[in-house]
């Protein structure tokens, strides 16, 4: 069997004390693999789900040639044959799903409202705003408009027989009315992923419990489970787990069991009582478990089975999150999310990046990737300036709730001055 460990090897700059972040990504962009179940869900529930297969249209969208405005119809040879004034005599009318039901004649034109099916033999719209109307004649300058004007062809929205979406598209909302004016109320998506996720740490105290001495309240759990739920995942909850191996290990084969994919929180740095990665080495496989990455350096990633040895039972991919609150929201943004979406089907955009002035000096450090967090506004003049949020410590998640971006400074960067430009990543649209 391949470990991630051989394969990791093979990635170049691999040094699994101290990996460079776009290694990391390579890595688990490489053992993320997609979910395979397929189910129909009736189109409201299909929100946020991954569509499964391509959506082919099964109808021409509009159905017919219809009005694109409140007006006239009427043949556009009139145009050529009557330079100048054209008046037309006004046959009838069309609405919306009321159509006029016979040909229209040279010389005749017909009331249409937006929607309405062109009649036949017409092929142009003037506006009623560019008409004057006399009793049931219109009049209307041959110059206002050109042959075909302010018709819509049947199928210019979507072809029939033509793929509408993509599978591996997440459905938005102008998904699911697209979807609904195919007519389709049943929609192909993947199941979701079911993620696993634990807090690890004697210290550690639940809500509703007492706070005792040197103790913190659990808050990685509710990040995690708010990330998660705005990726549409199915979130396990396993709560708090003590840092004692045996503790450790049955969480993480239950885990394994229930779950496509594991995330715990702390237990992975070089302290006396961190437990996970060990034990992940010892009943799982590791690819790496330290990142060249400013919050975040302690991450493991590998898999672990429910079996409790590599290949018995359940495999699920495993990420060791640090402890510290801010460490875990920027990990789970720039390293599992990715992996998240993969295992989900769906097709990785890559979040957009904007470069923005820095309006201080930033004390940066060349041989890592750091995730500063700042706020970022827009000036008169569309450009973009950041200030880092307050302290950027790693347990300080004011500094995460007061920010609307991360500050992407790259691997190879040093300190930045006042003005220097930098890259931003706004958290909007991350999840
Ligand atoms: P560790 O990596 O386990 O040494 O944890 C690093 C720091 O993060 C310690 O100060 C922990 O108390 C803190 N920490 C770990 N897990 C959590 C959690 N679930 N919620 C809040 N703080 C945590
Ligand atoms: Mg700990």
């Amino acid at each position: 069997m391949t470990t991630l460990n051989d394969f990791s090897r093979c990635i170049v700059q691999y040094d699994p004390h101290a990996l460079p972040v776009s290694s990391a990504q390579a890595i688990v962009r490489e053992w993320a693999s997609p979910v395979a179940a397929v189910e129909r869900v009736p189109l409201h529930d299909a929100l946020d789900r991954v569509l499964a297969e391509d959506i082919v249209s099964p109808i021409n969208v509009p159905a017919h040639d219809n009005s694109a405005m409140d007006g006239y119809a009427f043949d556009g040879a009139s145009l050529e044959a009557q330079a100048g004034t054209v008046s037309l005599q006004v046959a009838g009318k069309a609405l919306a799903g009321h159509a006029f039901g016979r040909p229209v004649a040279a010389g005749e034109c017909v009331r249409v409202m937006t929607g309405a099916l062109i009649p036949p033999g017409c092929d142009t719209v003037v506006p009623q705003e560019a008409v004057t109307r006399e009793a049931d004649t219109v009049h209307f300058a041959a110059n206002a408009l050109t042959r075909g004007a302010n018709r819509r062809f049947a199928g210019e929205d979507l072809a029939q027989g033509q793929p509408a979406l993509r599978a591996g598209r997440i459905v938005r909302a102008a998904d699911l009315g697209l979807l609904a004016s195919l007519g389709i109320g049943e929609v192909p998506v993947r199941r979701r992923l079911r993620v696993a996720f634990f807090s690890t740490g004697d210290e550690l105290r639940s809500l509703g419990e007492p706070l005792d001495p040197g103790c913190v309240y659990d808050s990685n759990r509710h990040t995690l489970f708010a990330m998660l739920r705005r990726m549409n995942i199915a979130a396990l909850d396993l709560g708090v787990v003590r840092d004692e191996p045996a503790a450790l290990e049955a969480a993480l084969r239950n885990a394994a069991e229930s779950a496509d994919v594991v995330l715990t929180s702390g237990g992975v740095s070089v302290g006396e009582a961190d437990f996970t990665k060990q034990l992940v080495r010892t009943f799982g496989d590791v690819a790496f478990w330290s990142l060249a990455m400013r919050p975040g350096r302690p991450l493991a990633f590998g898999r672990v089975w429910s079996g409790g040895r590599p290949g018995a039972g359940q495999p699920a991919l495993f990420f060791g999150l640090p402890g510290n609150p801010v460490a875990v929201m920027v990990t789970f943004y720039q390293i599992v999310r990715e992996a998240l979406i993969v295992m989900s089907g769906a097709t990785v955009t890559p979040q957009p990046v904007i470069s923005a002035t820095s309006t201080q000096a930033i004390r940066k450090r060349a041989g890592r990737t750091e995730f500063q967090r700042g706020v970022a506004t827009r000036d008169a003049h569309g450009q973009w300036h950041v200030t880092p949020t307050g302290s950027q410590g790693s347990g300080v998640l004011s500094s995460m709730s007061e920010a609307n971006c991360f500050l992407m400074l790259a691997h190879e960067q040093s300190d930045i001055d006042e003005g220097d430009t930098v890259d931003i990543m706004l958290f909007d649209g991350l999840v």
